[in-house]
């Protein structure tokens, strides 16, 4: 029902234009509204007073009637005519002319006159009577025709006591006595018209007052409310459209204009951060190209110092080689009297060069992989081989500071196919950064096992000092070392762990660590078994070669 009601009322908006709502249909709704109620208020008043005036020139003429009729007595009565037909009891017609007046005389024939007289004039008369009230007028309808019913009390008065005493010729009254009643009935034809006319006259007022209004609101609606907004919503679209040079013109010396001008203000502002986020864009493109500029020429140096460390690092190689090989052959050969002390000598140069060729060594891969340049041995080889050579390279080490070394590779591992050289390098590196740091009756622990299908993870964990979380994310950086002091215990240059890294991404894999500062460290590799096309690493400038 609800439903049904609202769906009516929606298509009585559609078809006013009122819905969907706009402003102009708001305002359209509330003056409407306001003009009603303002006219039905306005057009009550004359309409009951006019009714009132109408029911009042009745009463006038009945009063009138009533007042002819006592003159009328009391000039009898001066006439000296002893007999008064006025007032006589009968209830006749007081005279012939004036049939619609009927006297009733409040005494033992009081009954019968009221009998003669029409229904509504009885009841008039007896409420009158009861009610003890002066006067009432009633309207009534006989023969299709309006009358007006007048009738009103007589009580005796002192005039009337100077013949109706005890002593006098007429009945004798006492005094305010009730006499009796008038009644006067009169057409009343002509009120039917006049308060139809009258009805008439307001209801075309109030149609003249309320299209004025209406005219009146539209025009107010129109040019002081909708207009403005109208060149407002304008002006909006044109903004957002881009057009930020367009101002308002709104001229009203009110709301609107102030409200235009905070518009206005607002373009100005946009206008001029507009301006400031293009001159700030502007100038970070310059610095964008200054710093592409300086990018490049950075990479070139990059390629330049690498290409350096490559070079000087193969120089390196050649005559430390030559240091090495003649300082073994001092070992061999040393004889005479200081012999063990130059034998002690030899070998100090051989372990130190040994040092310095390695690092050499680190450098060169480094500088390789960096430019592209390291190669790739493919070849077939078992993950627990290569963890058990790996052992027993550092046996000596691991014996000499009684540290415990635990392997543990899980069955399920495949053959697998990748450079095993390159594994070995990171694992070698894992292992003697383990030893180096693990203290004396450490244990170490190396952990194979897959990932998924296709990954492994080889892992060394040790129980040494642990580094800081501070210093952990910089360490897989080159030349960074979690002790960078010139009073660090352990020796090393801090390229080992960088390396590892490149070597790596070289093989398809990553590295990780996890490790807690005085428990211990824990450094993996992860790389695929198989490393072919689909994971080879993207291909950097130079891709590296395959020796398969
Ligand atoms: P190097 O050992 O030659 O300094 P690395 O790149 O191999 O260079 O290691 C970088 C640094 O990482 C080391 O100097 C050391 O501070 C820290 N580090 C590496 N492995 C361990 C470990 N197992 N325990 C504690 N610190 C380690």
């Amino acid at each position: 029902m609800f439903e049904k009601l609202n769906k009516i009322w929606q298509k009585i908006l559609v078809v006013l234009h009122l819905s969907p709502f706009s402003l102009a249909g708001k305002v359209r709704i509330a003056f409407g509204a306001a003009i009603a109620l303002v006219l039905l208020l306005a057009l009550t008043i004359p309409y009951i007073w006019m009714n009132q005036l109408t029911k009042q020139s009745y009463l006038d003429a009945g009063r009138a009637r009533s007042d002819s009729l006592l003159a009328n007595h009391f000039q009898t009565i001066q006439s000296g005519k002893t007999n008064l037909p006025v007032l006589s009891p009968a209830g006749t017609p007081l005279e012939p002319n004036e049939k619609d007046i009927v006297w009733i005389r409040f005494d033992k024939d009081y009954e019968s006159e009221l009998a003669a007289l029409p229904q509504e004039q009885k009841e008039l008369v007896e409420s009158l009577r009861r009610q003890q009230i002066d006067e009432a007028l009633n309207f009534t309808v006989q023969d299709n025709k309006l009358y007006s019913d007048y009738s009103r009390l007589f009580r005796a008065k002192d005039s009337c006591m100077r013949c109706h005493n005890p002593q006098g010729l007429a009945t004798p009254f006492s005094q305010n006595q009730i006499i009796g009643t008038a009644v006067i009935r009169l057409p009343a034809d002509q009120m039917a018209r006049t308060i139809f006319l009258n009805r008439l006259w307001i209801f075309f007022a109030g149609l003249i007052a309320a299209s004025g209004a209406i005219i009146a609101f539209y025009w107010i609606t129109q040019r002081v409310i909708l207009r403005p907004i109208r060149q407002l919503r304008a002006l909006a679209n044109n903004v957002a459209e881009g057009n930020l040079d367009i101002r308002s013109s709104i001229n009203t010396k009110d709301e609107y204009e102030r409200l235009a001008e905070s518009f206005n203000h607002m373009l100005d502002y946009l206008q001029t951060t507009q301006q400031k986020l293009r001159d700030a864009n502007k100038q970070l493109d310059d610095k964008i190209v200054e710093l592409s500029e300086r990018n490049i020429e950075l990479f070139k140096a990059n390629k330049v110092k690498g290409e350096f460390l490559a070079n000087m690092s193969h120089e390196f190689r050649t005559p430390l080689n030559a240091i090495l090989g003649f300082a073994e052959i001092l070992r061999e050969k040393s004889s005479g009297p200081n012999k063990d002390k130059s034998r002690r000598y030899s070998e100090n140069i051989i372990t130190a060069g040994k040092n310095l060729l390695a690092m050499v060594n680190d450098l060169l891969d480094l500088a390789k992989t960096e430019a592209g340049k390291m190669q790739l041995h493919i070849e077939r080889g078992s993950v627990l081989d290569l963890c058990d050579s790996l052992i027993a390279s550092f046996s000596v080490l691991t014996k000499n500071k009684k540290i415990k070394v635990k392997l543990t590779v899980d069955e399920n591992i495949p053959p697998i196919f990748t450079d095993i050289g390159k594994i070995r390098q990171i694992l070698f590196n894992y292992m003697s950064n383990a030893v180096k740091f693990t203290p004396e009756r450490g244990r170490i622990e190396i952990k194979a096992s897959m990932l998924d299908d296709k990954a492994l993870r080889i892992a060394v964990s040790d129980t040494g000092c642990g580094i800081e979380p501070a210093d952990q994310p910089k360490l897989f950086q080159k030349f960074r070392q979690a002790d960078g002091s010139i009073t660090r215990q352990t020796a090393g240059t801090g390229l080992g762990l960088a390396l590892s890294k490149e070597l790596a991404t070289l093989l398809a894999g990553s590295v990780g660590m996890q490790s807690e500062l005085n428990k211990g460290s824990t450094f993996w590799l992860d790389i695929p078994i198989t490393i072919g096309r689909e994971e080879a690493p993207p291909a950097p400038e130079n891709p590296p070669q395959m020796n398969q």
